[in-house]
């Protein structure tokens, strides 16, 4: 097979270009950079079924010639973060609608298959946990720019259902739910490389609101096998699936007990005020647990790495060269 994997120098696409390498598959990334890095891409570069490109997925040709050479398209290119949403908007919403508009455009051209990665925030507030794929998004007022992320990829995959209904183009839609692993950067705002980065240099741990709000976190690796068997089944076309870890919900108040614990850090656990830590007024999810019984019915998906041995990875790439904390 011959992929191509936009965004792919970032966290996910890397892990997702390494296991589409390991497998024998020709590989192609187009990344501009923007939250990527050539580091997590590096040691690919040794393969002769590795190629990358350095350039934006709006670059309509360099995009129509990769998608050309492939049989797959893993759209994976966007802004993600709610701190990156909150303090860059325009971008967000530019990148994420036009970025799977090009994708979506030129793949037809060709009927290349395109999986394409949405995220669990398009849930919003809903508070009906656990969210299964049909139920109904909850979004905030327009006023409040942490909901143009969600609602930028609610379009991309409205729009990528919409190729599929019209045009039969063959899509998939994953809406992944916090997956954390070795390469997340925290500057974006993430938890859990915030909170390990932190207990290993014995700074303040940061839990914003009251850490009553929970999350499951989903390592890399599941999620990267998931999309693998997606891509190959020709069942999971037209569909959207949760990709996620449905066992292991924790607030985030006892992540960061956790994380303290597993890095036998010193660090202070303090509360800072939503308010202060994003924006005025912003709305956090309460919980966010996916309901993964038709991803399991469809592949057999089961996430085979919890909690601790995920602390105790991302803690281990800290300390290691390439992680430099
Ligand atoms: N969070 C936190 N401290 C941090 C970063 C994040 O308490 O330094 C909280 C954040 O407010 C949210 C949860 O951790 O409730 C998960 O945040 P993240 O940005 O990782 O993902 P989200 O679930 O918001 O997409």
């Amino acid at each position: 097979m011959k992929a191509l994997i936009t965004g792919g120098a970032g966290f996910v696409g890397s892990h997702l270009a390494e296991a589409l390498i390991e497998r024998g598959d020709e590989v192609f990334v187009l990344d501009n950079l923007s939250t990527g890095s050539i580091e997590n891409i590096e040691r690919l570069k040794k393969s002769e079924r590795f190629h990358y490109t350095i350039d934006s997925v709006l670059n309509e040709p360099v995009c129509a010639e990769l998608i050309d050479r492939v049989d797959v398209v893993y759209h994976l290119a966007a802004a993600v973060g709610v701190k990156l949403i909150v303090e860059s908007p325009v971008n967000t919403i530019e990148t994420n609608v036009h970025g799977t508009e090009m994708v979506l455009k030129l793949a037809n051209k060709k009927k290349k298959k395109v999986i394409i990665a949405s995220t669990s925030e398009v849930y919003g507030k809903s508070t009906e946990v656990p969210f299964h794929e049909d139920s109904d998004l909850v979004m905030g007022p327009t006023s409040k720019g942490r909901w143009s992320y969600a609602c930028s990829k609610a379009i991309d995959e409205f729009l990528a259902l919409a190729y599929f209904k019209e045009k039969r183009l063959p899509v998939v839609i994953v809406r992944l739910f916090n997956t954390v692993g070795p390469r997340q950067t925290g500057r974006y705002g993430m938890v859990v490389p915030n909170f390990v980065k932190q207990a290993l240099l014995g700074q303040k741990i940061t839990v914003f609101g009251d850490g009553t709000q929970s999350r499951c976190f989903t390592y890399v690796s599941d999620v990267v096998g998931a999309l693998v068997k997606l891509a190959q089944n020709d069942d999971a076309v037209g569909e959207v699936y949760n990709i996620g870890n449905d066992g292991e919900e924790i607030s985030i108040l006892d992540l960061a007990k956790r994380v303290k614990e597993r890095t036998r850090s010193k660090s202070e656990i303090v509360l800072i005020p939503y308010d202060e830590a994003y924006e005025a007024g912003f709305e956090d999810m309460p919980r966010r647990v996916p309901d993964t019984s038709k991803l399991k019915k469809l592949i057999g998906y089961e996430p085979k790495v919890h909690l601790d041995e995920i602390l105790d990875n991302v803690s281990a790439y800290f300390t290691s060269d390439k992680g430099r904390v």
